[in-house]
């Protein structure tokens, strides 16, 4: 098939700022000691992602903090999927201390204002305006790519990617790499400098908990 030129998806464009706004607006300051709720936020972004024809599920292991995961079906059945992952908790923000208050998800001089406008919830918001994007245009990646908005990620992550991890293992199978942040970004160490940061991590071989018994798209909301 011919390549076709394509300019940039202005509607992703608009929906990335307004994303990245609006879930800024949803407070998911995480205090620690079970003190947040991300299901708002997580009910917002698989609201987005239902309406690109992709099928989302949440999964809490506590009521309140909601996870979302989405599988989107590459065109290669054999290539190992890829994961990519973001947190919908921020850390928490004192309007005192802030020009603009942290909530507010103001757009001030063509830039987002508010916690979590670097972490992360405009990583989230990307990752929604790109597959988003796929969907509206037709495109499909060849590899498998999973989705997860996870819960607690600033304190124990016991009700977010732990809990994932140990109880629902199978929704993530046959990830073998995974992008979020610090993996998602640059950093640079020294002027000149350009590093894009790899973490290896190793887990339980597969098989070696018990998986559930629902699948993607199957298990329990
Ligand atoms: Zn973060």
């Amino acid at each position: 098939m011919a390549e076709e030129v394509r300019g940039p998806d202005t509607t992703a464009l608009d929906e990335v700022v307004t994303f990245t706004s609006e879930l800024i607006r949803i407070d998911t300051t995480n205090r620690g000691g079970g003190d947040c709720r991300e299901r708002p936020a997580a009910e917002y972004v698989a609201e987005r992602l239902a309406g690109a024809g992709i099928e989302p599920i949440l999964l809490e292991r506590t009521p309140g903090r909601a996870n979302v995961v989405a599988r989107i079906p590459g065109t290669d059945p054999t290539a190992e999927a890829l994961l990519v992952h973001g947190h919908l908790d921020v850390v928490p923000a004192d309007p005192a201390e802030w020009t603009v208050h942290p909530f507010s998800g103001e757009v001030r001089d063509g830039v987002v204002w508010g916690r979590g406008a670097v972490d992360m919830k405009n990583m989230d918001a990307m990752v929604l305006a790109v597959v988003r994007s796929w969907a509206r245009q037709g495109i499909r990646p060849r590899r498998d790519i999973v989705l997860a908005y996870t819960a607690d990620e600033e304190a124990s992550a016991e009700d977010g990617s732990g809990f994932l991890a140990e109880r629902h293992a199978a929704l993530f199978e046959g990830c073998t790499e995974g992008i979020s942040e610090s993996g998602a970004f640059s950093f640079h160490p020294q002027p000149g400098t350009t590093l894009y940061p790899i973490a290896a991590g190793s887990g339980a071989p597969p098989g070696s908990s018990s998986p559930p018994a629902a699948g993607p798209g199957t298990a329990p909301r």
